[in-house]
């Protein structure tokens, strides 16, 4: 039996899943079963910060799978009191704390956890405990049944229901429609920075001040959803630093990128203090409270060390800024009749298509169809819903490789509009 026979017979068929089989990797690039060469702008959907196979992520993994890969959390664990520190104190530069999970939608779920106990600590003008969370139209916030429920994509809640009750989308960037919506039972708001899955739609900074100042005045919790765009991807350590350099969130939950390549996820939480009290705002979720067995394992935190170590040691911000301008740079100048536009900040990149322009069959998506004939020319890039196609290489990548990328697509759009 093939792969592909043994995945359809013996795994779920929830993936769809594109005809390439990857063996093993480089930096940026990514060699198939049969020997075939790539350059992989998908990176596992914005995981693999430091490219394939980084010699300094592979030193530290070996070193600490052969110390000690698991212990729990009945311990202390120096290598995730090592990361809640570094993130803390080097990357977020607010004070709080962290908890660790094994991914993003985990990682959501704690935070909405954090917001219903935040909701029973302080109950409304009736004495009744706050729960609703509000969210946004084509967010994507994971699959768990919390992280799902908070998801704004009826396709991915189809069928699910009934789902976790306390939440309601509404359209994104719009001030008036949140102000309205806030009521007496809502108790928090949750946003990506970016919208990654929901087709690369960025927050304006006029509505991250408004938002900030919607919750400061009817004591919401502002949680922001940086799974996909934290830790250097949008050219900033903390993505919504690019937009927005002054704002001050009260939760932020990660993973993708965190580990490089390594399963970990993980949320802070302020340390402010709450309004009108002496306790802080991480104290709400007290001992015994929540837990995960994995979540902060000796392994998972010593790579996860390593990975954001890098970020910061070898400015891959700088280099993300730079590379994002190339991009930016050499597209506009096609002026190229399927692409519509370039969304996005940093290396988190939307390739808006013209779907008028591009021959398609029944059913058939433009974002997958451009997706097969790049990777068929050597370029492998995930879609972002039926019109995008996002760019997401290393953080660590070249001006060189970028140049072959781009002369990848190029070609190909030319090819496909003819
Ligand atoms: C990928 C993603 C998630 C879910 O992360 P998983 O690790 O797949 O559970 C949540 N939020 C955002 C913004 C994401 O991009």
């Amino acid at each position: 039996m093939t792969t592909s026979d043994k995945l359809t017979q013996y795994v779920l068929p929830t993936y769809g899943r594109f005809p390439i089989e990857p063996s093993h990797g480089k930096g940026t690039e990514l060699w198939d079963v049969g020997g075939k060469r790539y350059l992989d702008f998908c990176t596992g959907i914005a995981v693999c910060a430091l490219g394939h196979a980084n010699p300094r992520m592979l030193g530290a993994l070996q070193d600490q799978a052969s110390k000690l890969m698991h212990c729990s959390n009945l311990y202390h664990i120096p290598q995730q009191a090592e990361l809640a520190e570094l993130i803390t104190e080097q990357c977020i530069k607010i004070p709080g704390k962290m908890f660790f999970s094994n991914s993003g939608a985990e990682a959501n779920d704690g935070m909405i956890k954090l917001a219903r106990r935040y909701g029973h600590h302080r109950p409304n003008a009736h004495n009744e405990n706050r729960f609703e969370i509000l969210t946004f139209n084509q967010s994507f916030h994971g699959r768990t049944i919390g992280a799902m429920s908070a998801t704004g994509q009826e396709k991915i809640q189809d069928r699910f229901q009934p789902l976790l009750p306390g939440f309601r989308h509404l359209p994104y960037n719009d001030v008036q429609a949140l102000e309205k919506a806030i009521g007496e039972r809502t108790v928090a708001i949750l946003l990506e920075p970016i919208q990654g899955e929901g087709g690369i739609n960025a927050a304006s900074s006029e509505f991250l001040s408004a938002v900030a100042h919607l919750c400061d005045k009817h004591d919401l919790l502002f949680m922001i959803d940086e799974v996909q765009c934290g830790f250097g991807r949008m050219g900033h350590l903390m993505g919504w630093r690019a937009f927005h350099e002054s704002l001050k969130p009260d939760a932020i939950s990660w993973a993708k990128g965190m580990g490089g390549g390594f399963p970990i996820g993980g949320f802070w939480v302020s340390d402010r203090k709450m309004k009108g009290e002496e306790e802080s705002l991480s104290s709400v979720l007290g001992p015994g409270s929540h837990g995960s067995t994995y979540g902060g394992n000796p392994l998972a935190c010593a790579v996860s060390n390593t990975v954001i170590s890098e970020i910061i040691e070898q400015n891959l911000c700088d280099n993300v800024v730079d590379r994002s301008q190339q991009i930016h740079k050499e597209i506009e100048s096609w002026n190229h009749p399927l692409v519509d536009e370039i969304r996005g900040e940093g290396l988190l990149l939307g390739i808006g298509l013209n779907r008028g322009g591009i021959p398609l069959k029944e059913g058939e998506m433009a974002s997958i169809k451009l997706c097969n004939a790049l990777a068929e020319k050597g370029l492998l890039v995930p879609p972002a819903g039926a019109d995008t196609i996002r760019l997401l290489p290393p953080l660590n990548v070249s001006a060189e490789h970028v140049s072959e990328a781009l002369a990848i697509l190029k070609e190909t759009l030319d090819e496909l509009s003819k």
